[in-house]
C-alpha cells in the first residue's frame, strides 16, 4: 500500500490526528471487552460495562433479531469515534463470526490499521489466521494485543513464536509481561521503560505507571518479588538479543507487528496499545482509485461506500450507507457527486457514531466515517466526489459458497419477494441471481447462518413469508468474455445461466468439475469468483 511515510508532506492536523482501524480477532479472544474499554479511555462512556448494556440496547433497535441475540453475534458491522489524548480515533467495528467474512473483508478496506486479539492461552486460532491473510493482501499495519494474561497463559517467547511462524510476520514486544496467571503483576513497558502495574481490586482503574531507568533501577526491586524480577531481567534481555527492534517503516510497511500483553477486563494494558495505536499511527493513506491515487491531503472531498446498513431504525425505513472519506474537508449539506449514477447528492443529514449514539454530525475530515441515510441510491463500492469520476477500487465482493432457491409461501407475494431480494442483494447482505429459465430466485451466500438471517429479515421488515430451499446448484462464477462467445456458450447452456442484481452474467453449477471443464474448453470465457462491486 502506498504510504505517508515516504517523505510526502505533512497532513492537515486535523487529518493527521486520526486513526481508523478495526479489531480482528477469533470469537471469545475478548474483542468486545477490548472495544469497551476503549470507549472507557476514550471518554465516551463513563464506566466500562456500560458499552454491554448500551451495546444491547443498540443492538435491540438496530439488529432488530432475536435470533441475533439469542446467537451472541453481531451481523453487522458499525463505526465508532472518540478522541483519545491528542488523536481522533475511529473504530471500525467487524462482525466476529465467521459467517459473516465478506462483510468483515469489505470492512478492512475501510481502515488504515488493524488490532489483531489474541487469547494469550490459545494463541493464533482460524479466525485470526483469516483475518490476518486479508490484512496482508493490503499490507495493512497490525499491533498485537496478547489477551487474558491473567490467566493461565502460554509461555511468552511460545506465543511470539507461533505468531512468527503462522502469519510469517516479524513480532517485536512493545510489553514484556512479568508473571503469568495468578502471578500476573503487569508489564515492563519496552518501548519507554516504564513499569506498569496492574490493579486487581478495581477492574476498571488505569494501571499504576512507575518510570524506570532500566532493568536495573532499583526501583524494580520494591514492587516485584525477586524470582519474578530474575525471570523478567532474564527474558527481556533474550528478546532482546533473539527479537528485532521496534520499526516504524517495518510496521507501516506491514512486516513487523509490536505485540502489548494485557487484561482487557481487568482494563491492563489497553491504554499502553491506544498510545501505540496513536503514536505509531498510521494516519489516513493513500487510497488506490481508477484513474488515479487519492491522497488524504487533497482539498477534495471524496470517499467510498464500504456497508451499506437498511432498517437501523424501524421506524424509518431508511438505510444507512457508510462511507471511508479518503480525502478533503467534508461539511454538512454538501453536494457531491455520486459516481456511478453522476448524479449530484447533498448530504444533509450525516451521522457518525459517538460511542453507541449516532448523532448528526456538522463536519468530518479525510479518514472518517461517515453514515449517509439514504433510501436505496448508495451501493457498496460507490464513490462520492466533488465531481472527479474516481472509482475506488479493491473492495471484493466473492463468489457465494451456498446456494438456495427461495420463494414465498405466499404466492400474491411474489412481486415484492424480488423487490426484498434487490435490495439485500444491494446492501451486499447476499448474492441474489435470476437464473435465465423459469421462474424465481437463487440466493447465494458465503455462511449457512444468513439464509436465516435473511429469512427472518424477509419476513420482519418486509412482512413476506418465505421458505429457503435447497438448489440443483453448488456453486456460482461470474462470466465473462467476447460477446460473440458469451452468447454462444449462453445459448448451449441455458439451464445453468443467471444474471445477478447488477445484470451481470453468471454461470451456476453444481460440480467443481463443470468450472474446470469450461475453464479448459472456453479459452475467450473468463470464469471468476469474485467481482469488484460495481
Ligand atoms: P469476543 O468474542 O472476542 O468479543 O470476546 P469477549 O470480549 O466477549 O470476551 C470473551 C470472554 O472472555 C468473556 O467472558 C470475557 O469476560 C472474557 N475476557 C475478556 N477479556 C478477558 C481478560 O483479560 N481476562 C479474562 N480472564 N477474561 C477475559
Amino acid at each position: 500500500m502506498l504510504d505517508r511515510a515516504h517523505n510526502l508532506p505533512a497532513l492537515p492536523p486535523e487529518i493527521a490526528r486520526r486513526r481508523t482501524f478495526a479489531i480482528i480477532s477469533h470469537p471469545d479472544a475478548g474483542k468486545t471487552t477490548l472495544t469497551e474499554k476503549f470507549l472507557l479511555y476514550g471518554g465516551a462512556i463513563q464506566m466500562a460495562g456500560q458499552v454491554r448494556a448500551k451495546g444491547e440496547a443498540r443492538r435491540t433497535r438496530s439488529d432488530f433479531m432475536q435470533m441475533e441475540k439469542d446467537r451472541g453475534i453481531s451481523v453487522s458491522a458499525s463505526a465508532m469515534s472518540f478522541e483519545f489524548g491528542d488523536y481522533w480515533f475511529n473504530l471500525v467495528d467487524t462482525p466476529g463470526h465467521s459467517d459473516f467474512s465478506e462483510d468483515t473483508y469489505r470492512t478492512l478496506t475501510a481502515v488504515d490499521a488493524a488490532v489483531m486479539v489474541i487469547d494469550g492461552a490459545k494463541g493464533v486460532e482460524s479466525q485470526t489466521q483469516k483475518l490476518f491473510e486479508v490484512c496482508r493482501l493490503r499490507d495493512l499495519p497490525i499491533l498485537t494485543f496478547c489477551n487474558k494474561m491473567d490467566r493461565e497463559s502460554r509461555d511468552v517467547f511460545d506465543i511470539i513464536d507461533e505468531i512468527q511462524e503462522n502469519l510469517a510476520i516479524d513480532v517485536t514486544p512493545a510489553s514484556w509481561p512479568i508473571g503469568i496467571g495468578r502471578d500476573f503483576l503487569g508489564a515492563y513497558d519496552m518501548l519507554h521503560d516504564r513499569l506498569e502495574l496492574m490493579d486487581r481490586t478495581d477492574r476498571n482503574t488505569v494501571a499504576e505507571s512507575i518510570k524506570i531507568e532500566g532493568l536495573d533501577d532499583p526501583k524494580l526491586a520494591e514492587h516485584i518479588p525477586a524470582p519474578l524480577l530474575e525471570k523478567l531481567r532474564e527474558d527481556v534481555e533474550m528478546a532482546r538479543e533473539l527479537l528485532p527492534p521496534f520499526s516504524r517503516q517495518d510496521f507501516l510497511d506491514g512486516s513487523l507487528t509490536p505485540i502489548w500483553f494485557g487484561s482487557a477486563i481487568n482494563s491492563f494494558g489497553v491504554q499502553e496499545l491506544m498510545k501505540g495505536i496513536g503514536e505509531f499511527g498510521p494516519e489516513p493513506q493513500v487510497r488506490p482509485a481508477e484513474p488515479r491515487a487519492v491522497s488524504a491531503d487533497e482539498t477534495k472531498v471524496s470517499g467510498f461506500v464500504f456497508k451499506v446498513q437498511a432498517n437501523m431504525d424501524p421506524k424509518h425505513r431508511d438505510r444507512v450507507a457508510f462511507v471511508r472519506l479518503c480525502s478533503g474537508h467534508f461539511k454538512r449539506g454538501m453536494k457531491l457527486t455520486h459516481v456511478r449514477s453522476k448524479k449530484p447528492m447533498a448530504i444533509s443529514n450525516p451521522v457518525m457514531f459517538l460511542a453507541s449514539d449516532r448523532e448528526l454530525t456538522e463536519e468530518a475530515w479525510a479518514g472518517d466515517i461517515i453514515g449517509i441515510p439514504n433510501h436505496g441510491q448508495l451501493r457498496i463500492g460507490d464513490a462520492l466526489t466533488e465531481g472527479e469520476m474516481l472509482r475506488f477500487s479493491g473492495i471484493p465482493s466473492f463468489a457465494p459458497e451456498l446456494l438456495q432457491s427461495v420463494r414465498s409461501t405466499d404466492p400474491m407475494k411474489g412481486k415484492h419477494l424480488e423487490k426484498a431480494l434487490m435490495q439485500f442483494a444491494e446492501e451486499g447482505a447476499a448474492k441474489v441471481f435470476k437464473p435465465m429459465i423459469g421462474s424465481g430466485f437463487i440466493v447465494g451466500v458465503v455462511g449457512a447462518l444468513q439464509f436465516e438471517v435473511l429469512a427472518s429479515r424477509i419476513e420482519l421488515e418486509y412482512g413476506i413469508p418465505v421458505r429457503f430451499e435447497p438448489s440443483q446448484f453448488t456453486s456460482a462464477r461470474w462470466i465473462t468474455g467476447p460477446q460473440d462467445k458469451l452468447n454462444a456458450f449462453m445459448n448451449v447452456n441455458k439451464s445453468h445461466m443467471a444474471t445477478d442484481h447488477d445484470g451481470d452474467t453468471v454461470y451456476l453449477t453444481r460440480l467443481k468439475w463443470d468450472i474446470d471443464r469450461v475453464e479448459r474448453d472456453q479459452p475467450d470465457l473468463t470464469l471468476s469468483a469474485t467481482k469488484e462491486m460495481l
